[in-house]
């Protein structure tokens, strides 16, 4: 007999009737000859209000009192998905977490689980009964209660579809699946059909909130296939699963994340450990750092910029003033009005002219970049806020996202057996790994590469297009993009990573005294470590851990990129090899 999870968020269970059509189709599932476990979020808008009450009575709740409030909005939808199945004669059981045995860390608000049993569960299962899971919380090893924050229940859906092997994990939601870009921001979004998940991990991690990323981490590392799909019609929806929608495009999806703030710290001591001073402290105050971008500075100082969600700015603040004195540095700027616009697809590691497409397409609507990082996936430009909106069309159209591609791949359903994980496999799985434990997956080193760094270039709109088409002309093929911003002056510093035998060539294009630049510098041994796997934004640790690793090595970090699957630092070619023994040495544990 199949198993299927089926998720439904809060607006599928908002009133009544609602819970009353989700119940149908559990119970249509349960009478196609399926097992069926049924994960709610709390109703409507109910987990805002009961954040709300609580501000009421307290500015700073304590979070174990916050995670004992929230878990009951979910606590209700359960018993009253429950009884709506029973009002139409079939058996199902409401279960909170505690009940089915989610056991997690202690970190309130944000827990992660650390393991499930799933024998509750098969019981009432093989008794007929739908069992109706309450998403979003769990406990921990003191039996106090836990939630896995703010969107958590689609982790509960993955997770118990992951450990009890199910056959598909489907997430109802208010949504016909997964778009190209929030179709509320641009109405000429398309649905996709399937779409990659290192794909949807770096749209996740952006703020495309159709999901929660740690549940699509998962989701990757127990290979769940996931179908998103409206809870308001019987379309198809989209498929998550290990392959790109389309073998041939270079961009899948675009996004735009609003409420981000930029600091930057300014004439960094560039030695090592610096870079560990700073994120460290950040990483203590349990802030999610994005777009960390360090930059090449002059006379042996670096400049240091980042992006953290507007409403940790404050504390994001007061972390770097404790690091300023350690790290030589005398100066912050942080602005508080910018936005980030961002391109992903799994295509883009083997094409070029990516990024130079993006940047034109932002200079064609005259729109300046503030700050620029790269991945192998992923491209971010950080824009004034107030024309994020605008720069979200512009990628949208020059990648011709709105088409649905002519060599798209198609999910057919008997495909799934062959990705999918053996019980057996994920029930091993388990027993050597925390379910959310860091799941490394290489870390590997790209020798022979050379850097070259533009400073002092005035920060106009159609810079960087001018600069990499310049470059693109010259034959280079550019690999990492750092812009980084500097605060007030209005002045910027481009720098990018070629291999070493096109250096010359990208200096001959570029140290004419053209594009308004001051300076052009260049190292022709430098090398890229890269350390790649799942969830490595929601582990921050990660990036912490190579800072160090690097720094009690005495190994200077020169350059610097992150995103969602992957953190990569240039350091020296002569240091490349024991910073890669050191990173190995660090990272043995988590490898899998
Ligand atoms: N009710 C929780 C929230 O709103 C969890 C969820 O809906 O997934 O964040
Ligand atoms: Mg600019």
């Amino acid at each position: 007999m199949a198993l299927i999870v089926q998720k439904f968020g809060g607006t599928s269970v908002a009133t009544p009737e609602k819970i009353q059509a989700a119940a149908r189709k559990a119970i249509r599932t349960q009478q196609e000859g399926n097992q069926v476990v049924v994960v709610v979020s709390a109703m409507g808008h109910e987990t805002d209000h009961l954040i709300d009450l609580a501000r009421k009575l307290n500015e700073q709740p304590p979070a174990r009192e916050m995670d004992m409030l929230l878990s009951t909005g979910e606590q209700v939808s359960v018993a009253l998905m429950a009884m709506a199945i029973h009002s139409f004669g079939h058996q199902a059981v409401s279960l909170t977490g505690a009940q089915m045995g989610i056991r997690t860390d202690s970190s309130y608000t944000k827990a992660r689980i650390k393991t499930i049993s799933t024998d509750r569960i098969r019981k009432h299962l093989d008794a007929g009964k739908i069992v109706i899971a309450a998403g979003f919380q769990g406990v921990d090893d003191e039996f106090n209660i836990t939630t896995l924050g703010r969107g958590g229940s689609d982790t509960t859906a993955v997770a118990l579809a992951a450990v009890l092997g199910a056959d598909a994990c489907e997430i109802y939601t208010d949504v016909d699946g997964v778009y190209t870009t929030d179709p509320r921001l641009l109405p000429e979004a398309r649905q996709m059909g399937l779409i990659s998940y290192d794909e949807m991990l770096e749209l996740a991690s952006l703020g495309a909130s159709v999901m929660h990323n740690r549940s699509i981490e998962f989701a990757k590392k127990f290979d769940v296939p996931i179908r998103v799909r409206s809870s308001f019609s019987d379309a198809p929806g989209s498929m998550i699963v290990s392959m790109p929608e389309s073998p041939s495009v270079a961009v899948c999806g675009a996004a735009l994340t609003r409420d981000e703030a930029r600091l930057t710290i300014k004439n960094v001591q560039d030695t090592p450990g610096m870079s560990y001073e700073i994120f460290k402290r950040l990483a203590d105050r349990k802030i999610t750092v994005d777009m960390i971008v360090q930059n090449i500075g002059m006379e042996s100082r670096a400049d240091v910029s980042f992006t953290v969600p507007s409403d940790e700015l404050r504390e994001a603040q007061k972390a770097v003033q404790e690091a300023l004195p350690l790290v030589g540095a005398t100066e912050v700027t942080c602005d508080d009005a910018v936005a980030k616009v961002s391109v992903v697809g799994l295509g883009m590691a083997e094409q070029t002219g990516v990024a130079e497409k993006m940047f034109s397409a932002l200079a064609n609507a005259g729109i300046n970049i503030q700050m620029i990082t790269t991945s192998e996936i992923k491209i971010s430009c950080l824009v004034q806020r107030s024309e994020g909106t605008q720069a979200l069309r512009a990628v949208h159209q020059a990648f011709e996202l709105h088409k649905k591609p002519t060599d798209a791949n198609t999910w057919l359903i008997g495909q799934m057996e062959h990705t999918k994980m053996s019980p057996s496999e994920v029930v091993e799985r388990l027993r050597s790994t925390n379910l959310e434990q860091l799941t490394l997956l290489d870390i590997s080193l790209l020798d022979d590469q050379a850097r070259v760094t533009l400073s002092g270039v005035a920060d106009n709109p159609g810079l960087a297009e001018q600069i990499f088409q310049a470059v693109a002309e010259a034959g280079a093929v550019v690999d990492m993009i750092v812009q980084s911003c500097d605060g007030h002056h209005g002045q910027t510093a481009i720098s990018f990573t070629v291999p070493s035998e096109q250096r010359q060539a990208c200096l001959g294009v570029l140290s004419q005294g053209k594009f308004g630049v001051r300076k052009v510098t260049s190292d022709g041994d430098i090398s890229k470590l890269s350390v790649s796997g799942i969830g490595l934004r929601s582990h921050t640790s990660v990036a912490i851990a190579l800072f160090k690793a690097l720094a009690d090595e005495g190994i200077n970090v020169l350059m610097t990129n992150t995103s969602e699957l992957r953190v990569n630092v240039v350091v020296a070619g002569k240091d490349s090899k024991r910073a890669l023994e050191a990173l190995k040495k660090t990272f043995k544990g988590a490898l899998i």
